[in-house]
């Protein structure tokens, strides 16, 4: 497993044919600087007795295994689940962003740029750099900045800079370029921090890395309560970086099969769905290769799912090249099944998911129906505080509770 780590991705990052780094050579010089100070930082005693004493005093790590024995006991199989809602901030992007703001104070950087979609990955990232007294600007479309009022407030509370995008599409896409932009005009005092497992090498290993600390408590936490491995992982994969971050810590566990859980949206139609892994082939996206839904001409598709950071129509490289190594399974969870979990959850365990955890959950729900006498560990990603208003508005509380 020592191995894996070393050899995963290549010097190139490269995992198997995907990954990589493809972008302008001004960056590309930005990129490698990043990789150089990663490799040798990061392996650095006080960075990582640093990180840990973070992750235990302010992030409230470990996060708990929770057995859900309500759900369990009415479907049949075990359900246990990493209590990721439990993190600081609510989900597992502060894992990374904590290790990406840390490592740019030891590189000597005043600022922190990056753009966001739904704003969850602004909100960890600015609440990273007031810890660190860092500067932060948040690159946003006018029309996200609209949509997501709360975390734009959030992110002011936090202190960051968030900058409206006006234009193109005024979302996501228009975000990244501008704020990869706005990195290349200052990048000795900047850096970049990309929100997932995903973008240029170093990106997917460096967050990945990050994030492997999921897997590393569940395994031993899980064991400690049952004596075993967990039969089953299941993760919900937007960018991937949740799932990466359990994933990695069952690799070599011949007898657990992992699940990654993608949006199967509204329906399989373009533009009503998020299911890469499921329905994409490869291709070039942000500077890397993975799986992605494109059209003829290798253009991403227009994606939708129910859950914003579920919506990207590509992937980690890691998880491709797992996919077609056969160690990790795809399947998916529609709009309507991540809902009824949403309930669910939140009714019978007291526990309100976010909606891209719910679509783990949906499919955790499905599985342990089908294998009663086998465990399941699912990655609870988020809480779904952000969620409640959408999802009052559109489907009201849920079923009646009967007298
Ligand atoms: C952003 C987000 C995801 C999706 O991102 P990954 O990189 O695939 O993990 C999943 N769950 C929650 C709660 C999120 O905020």
């Amino acid at each position: 497993m020592r191995d894996y780590f070393k050899q995963q991705p290549d010097t190139k990052g490269f995992f198997g044919s995907y990954g990589g780094s493809f972008i302008p050579e001004a960056l590309q010089k930005e990129m490698d600087k990043i990789t150089d100070a990663y490799y040798s930082i990061s392996k650095s005693h006080h960075f990582i007795s640093e990180l840990r004493s973070i992750r235990k005093h302010f992030q409230g790590r470990p996060t708990p295994v929770y057995y859900a024995r309500t759900l369990s006991d009415e479907l049949g199989g075990r359900i246990y689940l990493k209590r990721e809602d439990l993190n600081h901030t609510g989900a597992h992007k502060l894992n990374h962003c904590m290790g990406e703001a840390l490592l740019a104070k030891y590189m000597g950087k005043k600022k922190l740029i990056a753009e966001t979609g739904a704003g969850q990955h602004g909100v960890a990232l600015a609440t990273a750099a007031a810890y660190f007294g860092l500067e932060c600007e948040i690159h946003m479309g006018e029309v996200d900045i609209r949509k997501e009022h709360p975390n734009v407030i959030r992110m002011k509370l936090l202190g960051a800079n968030v900058v409206p995008v006006t234009s193109g599409l005024k979302t996501l896409k228009e975000a990244v370029d501008s704020a990869f932009s706005a990195y290349l005009e200052d990048p000795v005092n900047s850096i970049y921090c990309i929100g997932s497992v995903v973008g240029p090498h170093p990106f997917p290993m460096m967050v990945r890395d990050f994030q492997r600390v999921v897997g590393i408590e569940a395994k031993e936490q899980f064991f400690e309560m049952t004596g075993e491995m967990p039969d089953n992982v299941v993760a919900c994969v937007g960018g991937g970086s949740n799932s990466m971050g359990i994933f990695t810590a069952f690799l070599d566990e011949e007898d657990t099969t992992l699940y990654g859980v993608e949006p199967s949206g509204r329906s399989l139609q373009k533009g009503e769905h998020a299911a890469t892994m499921c329905y994409g082939k490869p291709g070039l996206i942000h500077g890397f290769k993975c799986y992605l839904l494109q059209n003829d001409k290798g253009e991403p598709d227009p994606v939708y799912s129910i859950a914003s950071g579920l919506d990207y129509p590509g992937v980690g490289p890691e998880h491709s090249a797992l996919k077609d190594a056969g160690k990790v399974v795809y399947e998916t969870a529609s709009d309507k099944e991540a809902l009824t979990a949403f309930y669910t959850l939140s009714r019978k365990e007291g526990i309100i998911p976010a909606l891209e955890s719910a679509h783990a959950v949906a499919f955790a729900m499905k599985l342990a129906k089908q294998e009663p006498r086998k465990s399941i560990l699912v990655n609870l990603s988020g809480r779904g505080d952000k969620d409640i208003d959408f999802i009052v508005e559109n489907y009201g509380t849920g079923p009646e509770v009967k007298a």
